[in-house]
């Protein structure tokens, strides 16, 4: 292993123990963003470079925009644990993991600074030149794990990421009153619900039955790419904004 930073926007390089090789032979495809969810950027490094924490991430991002590598890319870092993306269930071995600062909803969720989302977007695009990552490989860690994380969050501006040409993104559909369908609900329906999440990336089973995987499933939708209401029901505009995001990510060229 080198000394030296894959990305030349990283000043700093703090090696993490917590890293083994990719397995079968996987490069990165995919980019998972996160947030720290801890007091201070200075903790989540400490964290993630300490081999008792078994986790670690290859960029870190703090408020002020400085960015940190302590993964090599060609390795496999620890930042996804448990969960899934369109079929695939290891994801440490086909992903880079950014981790942006912020305390997150446990502790002080706040909006992302702009030095800190110029840094983001720079890296990614850095990034990109060295790999080849389709628009809806770009996720949130609440998009692979849905139940279990909500980072980045709804506070996170995707919108601005898609405009510089990484990530997909359509306008939401406006919110209208109707509810929509929600936990209890079964038939047609919620199986064309199910089968249009399950087409995007998300991991959910097509059971008809509107249980609390597929409201959490749609609550990780929200929180991506409807951030205005997250509740976990599946309402016109929730319906309208998916639909449109599917026909968006055949077109999307890989970056
Ligand atoms: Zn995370």
């Amino acid at each position: 292993m080198t000394a030296a930073p894959d990305s030349p926007l990283a000043t700093l390089w703090c090696p993490s123990p917590n890293r083994e090789p990719r397995r079968n032979g996987r490069t990165p495809d995919m980019l998972v963003l996160h947030y720290t969810g801890m007091d201070s950027s200075e903790a989540a490094l400490d964290w993630l470079t300490r081999e008792e924490s078994k986790v670690s991430c290859h960029y870190l991002v703090d408020e002020e925009g400085g960015i940190t590598q302590m993964v090599r890319e060609a390795e496999r870092a620890w930042h996804a644990g448990q969960s899934l993306w369109a079929g695939e269930t290891d994801l440490n071995s086909c992903s880079i993991g950014i981790e942006i600062h912020n305390p997150g909803h446990d502790i002080d969720y706040r909006d992302f600074p702009e030095a800190q989302m110029e840094a983001v977007e720079a890296l990614c695009l850095d990034i990109f030149a060295r790999h080849p990552i389709a628009a809806r490989r770009v996720v949130a860690h609440s998009d692979i794990a849905p139940g279990r994380k909500r980072d980045p969050g709804e506070k996170f501006d995707w919108a601005r990421l898609a405009n510089a040409g990484i990530g997909l993104w359509v306008t939401p559909a406006p919110l209208e009153g109707a509810l929509g369908l929600g936990p209890g609900d079964e038939g047609e329906a919620v199986a064309a619900l199910q089968r249009d999440l399950d087409a995007f990336g998300y991991g959910v089973e097509i059971t008809s039955t509107y249980g609390r995987g597929l409201e959490n499933v749609v609550e990780a939708f929200q929180r991506h790419f409807r951030p205005e209401r997250i509740d976990g029901r599946a309402d016109a505009s929730t319906r309208d904004t998916l639909a449109r995001l599917l026909v968006a990510a055949q077109r999307a060229p890989i970056a």
